[in-house]
């Protein structure tokens, strides 16, 4: 059985020895490409009517929520496992997460035939408990919120040998994701403006390395103001952790701002936005009753942000990133009362 010892973090975070936090480069992304659409379809990049008008804008969204976890953390998921050294194979993989991540891992690990085990905290979206468990994943709910479940997560891969897999210090995660970067070049070489949403901040990072760097677009994070950790981090340069990050848009959830992330979003990201969790829901409403889409709060604030400074926007062309559908069953039920 392999143990670790820990090394110094920059975050708060434990990161063991095996862990390295170079940001990935462009080449990265590429290799990542040839690994990821072996597993995982394109998702198809459609403009939105609706938003379109209501922006004066060509928007157009990347409908991540089309992948088979219903999130686009899958693509990360694969990439990671697909390069694991084969040390870890036994007694596998271990992840924390509100659920997304740790269905990426789940997905991935049945792929390529690892054992995942995934730390949600105490109240976790029991959809997306039951969905890590249909991949055969095992899910230990522990602790009050992500953080809770991350810190269990660590010590478990500390004293028992799993490889942890961190949902943002990961440069295998971040180059896997940003291959949908890579797909939205292709389709549509001119963006003006990306949003994207930020928790830990791989997404917008991938974004950043492809759309950003490549065709020189904005790239745009937005947080919830509830859970805000990443924003403050990028905009004070610190990496201090808040005391909440409790958000209507679970997906969004962390008190902690990770290193690795916040490194690359510091360098390349044009700007960092919050928008309310009431306008997250609201953007929930309108993606279900305008585009008859049922997507998850963390992918509408992407939406909420665009909305919120349509008078900004007019006569660009747009990409909303929709990072995942998988809404609470009693979060639709409130919207649609
Ligand atoms: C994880 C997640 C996010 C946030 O992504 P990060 O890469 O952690 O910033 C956004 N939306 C959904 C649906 C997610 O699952």
């Amino acid at each position: 059985m392999t143990t670790y010892d820990i090394v110094e973090s920059p975050d708060e975070t434990t990161v063991f020895g095996y862990h390295d936090l170079t940001p990935p480069t462009l080449a990265d992304v590429y290799e990542a490409r040839s690994v990821v659409s072996r597993h995982l379809s394109r998702t198809p990049l459609v403009r939105s009517e609706f938003l379109s008008e209501e922006l004066d804008a060509d928007v157009y969204l990347k409908r991540e929520d089309t992948l088979p976890t219903g999130a686009f953390k899958v693509r990360g998921g694969v990439n990671l496992c697909a390069g694991l050294d084969e040390e870890f194979r036994d007694p596998g993989l271990i992840a924390a997460s509100t659920g997304n991540h740790g269905q990426s891992v789940a997905y991935a690990g049945r792929a390529f035939d690892i054992p995942v085990l995934v730390a949600v905290p105490g109240d976790p979206n029991p959809d997306k408990v039951a969905a890590m468990e249909r991949m055969g994943a095992e899910v230990h709910p522990v602790g009050r919120d992500y953080d809770d479940a991350r810190e269990w997560a660590e010590e478990r891969a500390r004293t028992e040998g799993y490889r942890y897999v961190h949902s943002a210090n990961e440069p295998a995660l971040v180059a896997g994701v940003a291959t949908a970067g890579l797909e939205v070049v292709e389709d549509l070489p001119r963006v003006d403006t990306l949003f994207c949403p930020v928790g830990g901040g791989s997404s917008a990072s991938g974004y950043c390395l492809t759309v950003g760097e490549m065709a020189d677009a904005d790239v745009v994070g937005v947080q919830s103001e509830n859970a805000s950790a990443m924003y403050h981090a990028w905009s004070e340069g610190h990496l201090r952790p808040r005391d909440d990050a409790d958000t209507y848009a679970e997906g969004l959830q962390s008190r902690v701002p990770f290193a690795l992330t916040t490194e690359i979003l510091r360098e390349r990201l044009a700007e960092m936005v919050l928008v309310s969790d009431e306008r997250i829901e609201a953007a929930v409403e309108t993606m279900l009753l305008e585009e008859h889409l049922v997507l998850e709060g963390a992918a509408c604030a992407s939406v909420a942000a665009a909305l919120e400074r349509s008078d900004e926007l007019a006569g660009q062309t747009v990409v909303l990133q929709i990072s995942g559908r998988n809404l609470a069953a009693e979060k639709l039920r409130a919207v649609l009362d």
